[in-house]
This record gives C-alpha cells, sequence and structure tokens, in this order.
C-alpha cells in the first residue's frame, strides 16, 4: 500500500467518530491509515484485537497463525465461527477482517512466526501485537522486535487475569521483565487454566489501544498493565530498560535468533502435534481400541430404535441426521469412533467430520453387524 497523504470523503465519514478524537484527527487516522500492524495469533487476544484495529482503519494487517480453527476455540475467539471450522485461522480471520473493512489490505502469514522467519517478518511491520499462547513465540517475538528495534505490544492471559506490555525500542523489552523462558512444568498451561472469553476480549481490546496508542505517537515509554478482569482491578507498572537484560542490556547475550533459545512447548494446544486418524479400521481395531486405558469417543449414528435392538456398552446416540446440530458435543482433539449399522452411515458421518477438522474421525467397517459376527454375538443382527 502506498503512503497516504490524506483520506478519501468514505473514509472520513466511516472514521468520523474516532477523528472527533483530538488525539486522533485528520493527521492521526492518516498515521492510522499507512501503519502496518503484525499480528502473532489470531487465537482469544488476537481475535478482538485485529477486528478493533481493522474497524479503526490500520492499513495494513499481517497475521501470523499456523493453527487450524478448532471447535473449542469459538467461545473466546470470535473472529472465527462454525463455518470456517478446520480451516487455517489466518483464512477465517481474513474473512471476518474483510467483511469488517474491505478496504484493509490482510497479509496472511500461515507458517506462524518461527525462528527463521522473525526478522525478516518483523522488520516488515510498523508495530508488533503479540496474542501468541506459548511462550516460545512470545520470547521469540519479543527478541525479534528488540532486534529489528520495532514496538511490541504483548497480551497474555491466564484464568481471571491478564497482563498488557507496550515495550518501544530502547525503553525496555519484555526481557528486562522476564529474562528467561519459563520452565514448561512452572506454568499451568491454557487448556490446564481455562478461561473466559471476556477476559481474552477485555485483554484484546486493551492491546488494540495500546496499539493504536503508539500508532497515534502517545507512548514515550515502556509499560505494563496487570489487569485482574475476574475481581476489576488494574495495575499500571513503568518499565525501565535493564542493563543487564539479555537482549536489550550493556553486554547482550542475545544478539541474534537462534531456534535452540526457543524450545518451551508450554501451553501450545496439543492438536498441534494431532496426526490424522485413519479414515476405517476394522471392527476387532476399534473392539481394541476401545478396551484401551484411553478409549476413544464412539458414537452411532443409527436411530433409537435400531440403537434399542442392540449396542456397543459405551457408544454414544447421535442419529446421522442430527450430527451437524451435534459438533459441539463431539471433542475435535480426542479420537472419534463412528459405528452404524453396515458401516455406510457412518462414513458419511466420518467425512462430514472430517470436513469440519476432525482429523481423528474414524469410521468402523462393516457396523454393528460384523460387530456382532466378529466381537460380541450376544448383539443381535437384524
Ligand atoms: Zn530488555
Amino acid at each position: 500500500m502506498k503512503t497516504a497523504v490524506t483520506l478519501t470523503g468514505h473514509e472520513r465519514a466511516l472514521y468520523a467518530r474516532q477523528m472527533r478524537l483530538p488525539e486522533v484527527g485528520e493527521g492521526g487516522q492518516v498515521n492510522i491509515k499507512n501503519a502496518k500492524v503484525l499480528l502473532i495469533g489470531a487465537g482469544g487476544l488476537g481475535s478482538p484485537a485485529a477486528l478493533y484495529l481493522v474497524a479503526a482503519g490500520v492499513g495494513t494487517i499481517g497475521i501470523a497463525d499456523p493453527d487450524k480453527v478448532d471447535l473449542s476455540n469459538l467461545h473466546r475467539q470470535i473472529i472465527h465461527g462454525f463455518d470456517t471450522l478446520g480451516l487455517p485461522k489466518t483464512i477465517s480471520a481474513a474473512e471476518s477482517l474483510k467483511e469488517l473493512n474491505p478496504g484493509a489490505e490482510i497479509i496472511l502469514h500461515p507458517e506462524g512466526l518461527t525462528a527463521e522467519n522473525a526478522l525478516e517478518l518483523v522488520s516488515r511491520y510498523d508495530v508488533v501485537v503479540d496474542g501468541a499462547d506459548n511462550f516460545a513465540t512470545r520470547f521469540l517475538a519479543a527478541d525479534a522486535c528488540v532486534l529489528a528495534k520495532k514496538p511490541l505490544v504483548h497480551g497474555s492471559v491466564l484464568r481471571g487475569e491478564g497482563q498488557v506490555g507496550t515495550f518501544l525500542p530502547n525503553h525496555g523489552c519484555y526481557r528486562c521483565v522476564y529474562p528467561t523462558i519459563p520452565d514448561a512444568s512452572s506454568v499451568p498451561t491454557c487448556s490446564e487454566a481455562g478461561v473466559l472469553g471476556a477476559t481474552c476480549g477485555v485483554i484484546g481490546s486493551w492491546m488494540a489501544a495500546e496499539t493504536l496508542a503508539i500508532l497515534l505517537k502517545q507512548r514515550q515509554q515502556s509499560q505494563m498493565f496487570v489487569i485482574n478482569v475476574a475481581e476489576g482491578r488494574s495495575q499500571k507498572i513503568s518499565i525501565a530498560q535493564d542493563s543487564h537484560c539479555p537482549v536489550c542490556g550493556k553486554s547482550p547475550q542475545i544478539s541474534e535468533i537462534r531456534a535452540e533459545n526457543y524450545q518451551s512447548s508450554v501451553c501450545e494446544t496439543p492438536h498441534l502435534n494431532m496426526k490424522e486418524s485413519p479414515l476405517e479400521i476394522s471392527v476387532t481395531e476399534a473392539h481394541q481400541q476401545l478396551s484401551s486405558a484411553q478409549p476413544p469417543v464412539l458414537i452411532d449414528v443409527r436411530e433409537t430404535d435400531e440403537h434399542a435392538i442392540g449396542h456397543v456398552a459405551q457408544a454414544r446416540l447421535i442419529p446421522l441426521a442430527d450430527i451437524p446440530n451435534q459438533l459441539a458435543n463431539i471433542p475435535q482433539n480426542r479420537p472419534v469412533l463412528i459405528i452404524c449399522h453396515h458401516g455406510g452411515r457412518s462414513m458419511r458421518a466420518t467425512q462430514f467430520l472430517r470436513s469440519k477438522g476432525y482429523v481423528l474421525a474414524t469410521n468402523i467397517k462393516g457396523g454393528i453387524d460384523a460387530w456382532s459376527l466378529q466381537v460380541d454375538p450376544q448383539i443381535p443382527r437384524y
């Protein structure tokens, strides 16, 4: 996008209510329009941050996120929806952002922020907004910003509490506050801790506000806010550059990005390493899996009257026609086996679930009929 010096009449109308603020005005709105913001993570924090930044008129937004939209994301990651389940988060987010502000340029980085691309990626933007859900990416973003001399807006959330940090070049960085990556075992993971979507909304929106403050040249110092949403308290912490800081101090140990320094896996969502299950398995394999210490979820997609004739004990009955309405009750991050009478309906259900991102959904070949013949003759055939 070319550097703009003025606004169009359409833009003046679109942003009239925020341009009325003395700190914005026409000049501030032009700055916002010319800004390039890199968003790391289109998740719980990235969703509200991206929506508010694009709505405010940020001209170029880059989205770096390697994940796909999962059902368990939707309660807090409001940029995504049921219609984009299973899609890359970059694509899903871009769809929402384009709808909100068709004038914005959205650049997708579906590879996410990596040690290999961090410096180059960060260098292409004016401000970096980090809503990553793991410490490895958080420290990577923070170090890359110091090395590339870019301002960083950091956000994180744990249970009812969150933090928003604004780190300006030469005014104290994330490592001035947190010198080293915490040990994975010392910090609860996101999935263990749990979080309300609205808490992410507060922190993510606050991150957007800090980003706009930087673009409007309203920030001269690094600072951090600790916000206890659950108890309704917040505290501002001024940050000064620490001369002993490992990356921005007087004799820094970190002067380049090396992959081995960003290995922590805290808060990484389990489905990142999720391998696809086979599309179909035999009744004997299914029986083995169901008898194991960590059995898969078993869903019977037959009708109620068929189920009444006989069924596998742990099966949950969800007739085929109800599957699309019951996605909220089918876990996406656990293996799911599907059974019907002969294997036809269950294959349709499996393929439908696969199309919605359920890479761990597997059909049971031959259905309950084969089960009765090969596993449990007590189940009557019909
Ligand atoms: Zn520092």
